[in-house]
């Protein structure tokens, strides 16, 4: 079993609680590492080191900040294997998954490196004879980052990446339940030459902690991506200091499949955006919505696709398909929103039950029919390999249909006629849609949810933005 410590100030360190939290992985049970269980005291100490770190930072020419970025992607590399094994290690997730997950966060060191000499301000015109107007873009300050457990290694990424470029520090806390693959990255940081305090990690509780992080008055910014119900804590908890707050939340993604689409892409477009880290992404296709005319056609496949994903062992070769759920709770929580859907009228056509398996949290494929929009299972989030799949027979319809949730993250249409693709893009209102392929985002973009699925967004250009803020200089000359 491995100990991992805190990086705080420059320093690897234990908490001040001397207490420890046990993290498990999920498919085998066992107690893989033991990571301290950090306090308030912790909190402080770390904000303190990167208010201390942060002008000075930010003095820095950008391209200088950048240098450090492209050194971690490097040390990323050069252990990349190793790292894809702890990620599959504490979450279950498949290794060639995991492998994706830490080369791609390798990619948005490097690309976020890249935004070094190409981030300005802007000049703009006067109304007054003599004078410039300059808009200047200044790092917000010292960032609190909180990150869930589902993309532990790549949402730390998310958000050391472009505070570090922007000139901001940070104080990130992983997921109590994955924080493994952070504190090897810490570990790498710890060999770097950068000043102490620029970045620094804990680990500890949302509410203890977490709480800790948000509502210090040394905190200029908060970052999470998690649930609604962490984001309205936090929303409250910032209230006090009017603290800027970036937030990623949940998503209740609905995928439209018109009469007209290739059925075999929208068959794998779907499969692939449910059954994708065992459902618990927040862009997955949660609902789908198909024409009647090819309702019966499209269950069929899709049932017969949804029957067809291997689960097991995410440490197997070949790969299966799909690995356990997070944990026993993740698991249970699935298995009652299916049976309240059940005993509400809907019908599985494959899976709504937990997996019989030896060892893990798995729960099968499932597709539910005659479910109704107003059920729990159409409305909430899953975040597990479950899905409804209701028929419509307008267009006006589907788009009402889709658009009728609390949640905006994605969502995805499936279509052959440019003209329903450019209407849907015109009527949908979500952060993100995907035509005729699997819900999945770039990290050029922008990942940004509508209504409850948060405030701000991630990546890209517009990512960056979130870290800076602008200043602006009216100059009589
Ligand atoms: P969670 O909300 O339970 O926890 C997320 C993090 O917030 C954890 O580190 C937790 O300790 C911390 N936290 C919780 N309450 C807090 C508080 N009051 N103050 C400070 N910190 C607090 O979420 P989770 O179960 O880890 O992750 C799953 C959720 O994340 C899903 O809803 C999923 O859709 C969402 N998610 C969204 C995105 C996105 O980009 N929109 C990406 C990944 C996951």
């Amino acid at each position: 079993m491995k100990t991992y410590q805190q990086f705080i100030n420059g320093s690897l360190v234990d908490s001040h609680s001397k207490d420890w939290i046990e993290v498990e992985n999920p498919f085998t049970n066992e107690i893989i590492s033991r990571v301290p269980q950090g306090d308030t005291e912790d909190a402080c100490a770390a904000l303190e080191a990167a208010a201390k770190a942060q002008k000075a930072w930010a003095a820095r020419p950008a391209a200088e900040r950048a240098g450090y970025l492209k050194r971690m992607a490097a040390l990323i590399r050069d252990s990349r294997v190793e790292l894809a094994k702890t990620l599959a290690a504490e979450q279950a997730k498949i290794l060639p998954l995991a492998q994706v997950e830490i080369d791609v966060t390798a990619e948005y060191f490097d690309y976020y490196a890249g935004w070094a000499r190409i981030f300005e301000g802007e000049i703009i015109q006067s109304d007054r004879k003599n004078e410039n107007i300059f808009l200047f873009r200044k790092p917000i300050g010292v960032v609190a980052g909180i990150c869930p457990w589902n993309f532990p290694f790549f949402v730390m990424a998310r958000k050391v990446a472009p505070a570090l470029l922007s000139g901001c520090t940070i104080v990130l806390k992983p997921s109590s339940m994955t924080p493994n693959t952070t504190f090897e990255f810490a570990k790498m940081a710890a060999t770097l030459d950068l000043p102490p305090g620029v970045v620094n990690f804990v680990s500890g509780g949302g509410k203890t902690l977490g709480n800790a992080l948000v509502t210090s008055p040394l905190t200029d910014m908060v970052t999470l991506t998690g649930s609604v119900e962490a984001g309205q804590e936090i929303i409250r908890a910032t209230a006090d200091n009017i603290t800027k707050v970036s937030l990623e939340l949940g998503g209740k993604a609905p995928a439209i499949v018109f009469a007209d689409a290739d059925l075999d892409i929208a068959v794998k477009g779907v499969v692939d955006s449910r059954v994708i880290y065992s459902g618990q992404v927040c862009n997955c296709a949660e609902r789908a919505y198909v024409h009647t005319s090819i309702y019966d056609k499209f269950l069929e496949k899709f049932t017969q696709a949804m029957k067809n994903v291997r689960y097991g062992d995410p440490f197997a070769d070949p790969a299966p398909d799909m690995s356990s759920q997070i944990d026993k709770n993740q698991q249970q929580k699935i298995d009652a929103m299916v049976k309240r859907a059940l005993a509400d009228g809907a019908k599985a056509l494959t899976g709504g039950k937990i997996a019989d398996t030896k060892s893990g949290y798995f729960y099968e494929p499932t597709v539910l029919v005659n479910c109704r929009q107003d059920m729990e299972i159409v409305r909430k989030e899953v975040f597990g390999p479950a899905i409804p799949v209701l028929p419509f027979t307008e267009y006006e319809e589907a788009i009402a249909l889709a658009n009728d949730c609390e949640y905006g993250l994605t969502s995805s249409v499936f279509t052959t006629n440019i003209n329903t693709v450019m209407q849907a893009l015109k009527d949908l209102k979500f952060g993100e849609t995907y035509v005729n392929r699997e819900h999945f985002e770039g990290i050029q973009g922008f990942h940004a949810g509508w209504r409850k699925s948060g405030i701000g967004g991630a990546d890209g250009k517009h990512g960056l933005m979130e870290y800076l803020q602008s200043q602006m200089a009216y100059i009589q000359f």
